[in-house]
């Protein structure tokens, strides 16, 4: 099954900076895609298209056999909670809320997701905070007081709880040395794997393409050239 099938699908900031016309792009269930591309050649954009927070001009979109061009925003809203795990460039973390509350606050607004755990949801944060390395010592502390490298791994379990079928991450690994970018890598991999999401991954470091099942390239992908 793909999870993932656009075809012919446009979209153009209203200021005209960026305009994308892609032809096609599939994804298939439990694929690990690398979506790579220069600054400004609209990955983000990409992504806030596939996660129905921006919607198409025209042509199709269908992410999990849903058609994300004929939803309300509040279906979309309804349906990134439910179905998708998103790491942030920036994490977007609530920074003065501790490292548990901050993982459980994906559950918040889906009852799927909650519903997919089968036990105590704070057992399966904490679970998910150790999988990533996260020492338990560190689970109440807010995250504010916690290193760059530490609040990614927060930011993952955050994406990762109540087993989401599609988890995106924007370059989350950006602001790592290359070292701890790998180790992380395969510890998102491993988590991915254990609760079958299907993991689409953007990033302008090349160097992590080796990592994945496959990958595309933005500059490729789209057939307008970015100004
Ligand atoms: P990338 O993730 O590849 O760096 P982005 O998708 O973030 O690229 O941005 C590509 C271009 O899209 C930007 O240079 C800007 O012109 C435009 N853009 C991105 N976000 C917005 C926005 N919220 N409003 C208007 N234009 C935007
Ligand atoms: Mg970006």
């Amino acid at each position: 099954m793909n999870i993932i099938e656009l075809h012919q699908l446009s979209f153009a900031w209203p200021d005209g900076q960026l305009a994308l016309d892609i032809p096609a792009l599939q994804v298939q269930q439990g694929e690990r895609l690398f979506i790579k591309g220069a600054s400004g050649s609209g990955k983000s954009t990409l992504l806030s298209l596939l996660a129905g927070i921006q919607i198409p001009r025209s042509g199709s979109l269908r992410v999990l056999d849903h058609s994300l061009g004929g939803l309300s925003a509040r279906a979309r809203d309804r349906f990134r909670a439910d179905h998708l795990g998103y790491i942030f460039q920036q994490f977007n973390l609530l920074p003065f809320l501790g490292v548990l509350d901050n993982v459980l606050c994906a559950l918040t607004f889906s009852p799927s997701k909650r519903a997919r755990i089968a036990g105590d949801p704070r057992q399966e944060a904490r679970r998910l905070l150790t999988a990533l390395q996260l020492p338990a010592a560190l689970h109440e502390r807010p995250v504010h007081r916690l290193s760059v490298g530490q609040q990614q791994r927060v930011a993952a379990a955050r994406a990762l709880i109540g087993a989401p079928p599609l988890v995106i991450a924007d370059e989350p690994t950006s602001a790592l040395d290359s070292d701890n970018r790998t180790a992380f890598l395969q510890l998102l991999f491993a988590e991915c794997e254990r609760q079958g999401s299907t993991l689409l991954f953007v990033s302008h470091d090349a160097q992590l393409e080796p990592l994945f099942d496959r990958a595309e390239n933005m500059q490729l992908l789209n057939r307008r050239p970015t100004c």
